[in-house]
């Protein structure tokens, strides 16, 4: 059993008021909040380990590259990872994904292909029709069902002998849906093509087992999981990573520096190019020990709860419509109620203290696909509670009968 209570105490964030009014923070999807255990370990770092990683023969040098490096080998762990090379530490899934685009794509030859999903955060959208220019690569979207889930069909359609890469969400950040990763990388090892997962928006929910997955890359962001903003992590299986040539050069990256020729380091610093957040990833294995201790299984379950409780209330306020709806969903609800632009929806919910996001989402491809321009979004956290749903309802009733 969950102790709500307890949890939400560790997040000074949610006793703010807003318009004299308790604050519901239900914006999780695109950040979570801290709770003051990795705050301590940010602190800690700043206070006693401030020296830079991997340059120093120095006790404060040495330490915080211990720090780092601990990050990195709790980071192997928890994804469980086969070698701590295989973790690259980035600015967060971004970069992650960018790098991987800039490298890899480099590695591919004209004509060849890449297939992406319609439900894409731009983010692995994006970096990809970049080096579809450049590259001469072509990109295709598969096609989404009406519930929002992925046509499995379409997409073994999609393949050919010119598929070099995979690019997919593991749960998409408007539908919440959950896809079947594992499955849909098996199909692309059958045509022989690789696969990049966006888990972005697993990771506050559920801890992925890339060697399970058998996916080629994984790329997350700390600041979603209750982590340190600006801090991410690039998974890749270590003979591919190899083989890619670096994203970024600098200082960190290099065994040697000629005028004649630089060779680069070895994995994963090959990738890390100049000062890292130390700092930050020091903090990450407080993150880490910290959803360790909430049990990630407990939070999940109790998270669906709130959406299951959630989606039926909303179901009962005429003029709303939930984009997204398959069985298995991640705890965020997009909606619009008829006839109301989402903003005015998120300002009214604002001035009642619920804090949620609208817009497109940074999805426009599945905006286009849905036929509207942007949706009002929910998601819950571990601090979230019945009362904070029920107060939402409410607060949505009334945005009904003002807007519709
Ligand atoms: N992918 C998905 C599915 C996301 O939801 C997000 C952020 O919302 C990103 C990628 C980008 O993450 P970041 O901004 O942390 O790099």
């Amino acid at each position: 059993m969950l102790d709500i209570a307890k949890i939400r105490r560790d997040f000074p964030a949610l006793n703010r008021e807003l318009y004299g009014k308790p604050m519901v923070y239900f914006d999780n999807v695109a950040t979570s909040q801290t709770p003051r255990q990795v705050v301590s370990a940010i602190e800690y770092g700043y206070y006693n380990a401030k020296a830079n990683v991997h340059r120093g023969v120095h006790t404060l040098s040495q330490e915080a590259t211990n720090l780092q490096e601990s990050a990195r080998e709790r980071v192997r762990e928890w994804i469980n990872a086969a070698f701590n090379e295989e973790i690259i530490f980035t600015r967060g899934t971004t970069e992650a994904i960018n790098l991987v685009a800039s490298s890899y794509c480099q590695l591919l030859t004209e004509g060849d292909e890449i297939i992406l999903t319609v439900m894409e955060h731009h983010a692995n959208i994006v970096p990809w029709q970049i080096q579809a220019n450049r590259c001469g690569l072509k990109i295709k979207a598969v096609d989404i069902n009406e519930d929002g889930s992925i046509d499995i069909n379409k997409y073994q359609t999609l393949f050919s002998s010119k598929t070099k890469l995979v690019a997919l969400c593991h749960v998409s950040n408007v539908l919440g849906t959950v896809n079947p990763i594992k499955e849909m990388t098996a199909i692309a090892h059958k045509y022989g093509a690789k696969v990049l997962i966006d888990g972005a928006q697993a990771v506050a929910h559920v801890r992925p087992d890339v060697r399970d997955i058998d996916a080629d890359f994984y790329a997350f962001s700390f600041h979603k999981m209750y982590g340190p903003t600006g801090i991410g992590v690039l998974y890749g299986k270590r003979d591919i990573l190899s083989l890619m040539p670096p994203y970024q050069g600098g200082g960190e990256m290099i065994s040697h520096v000629s005028f004649d020729g630089t060779s680069f380091a070895d994995l994963p610093y090959k990738f890390e190019a100049g000062t890292p957040d130390f700092v930050g990833i020091g903090a990450i294995t407080a993150t880490l020990d910290y959803l360790k201790e909430i049990d990630l299984e407990s939070v999940s379950h109790y998270e669906h709860g709130l959406l299951a409780m959630a989606t039926e209330e909303m179901m009962k306020i005429d003029g709303l419509t939930i984009y997204g709806t398959t069985e298995n969903k991640s705890p965020v609800i997009s909606f619009n109620l008829a006839g109301a632009h989402h903003y005015d929806v998120g300002m009214l919910l604002d001035k009642q203290g619920v804090e949620v996001r609208t817009g497109h989402h940074c999805a426009q491809p599945l905006m286009h696909a849905l036929g509207i321009e942007g949706t009002v979004r929910i998601g819950f956290a571990t601090y979230n509670t019945a009362e904070e749903v029920k107060y939402f309802i409410s607060a949505l009733t009334r945005c009904a009968a003002l807007l519709i």
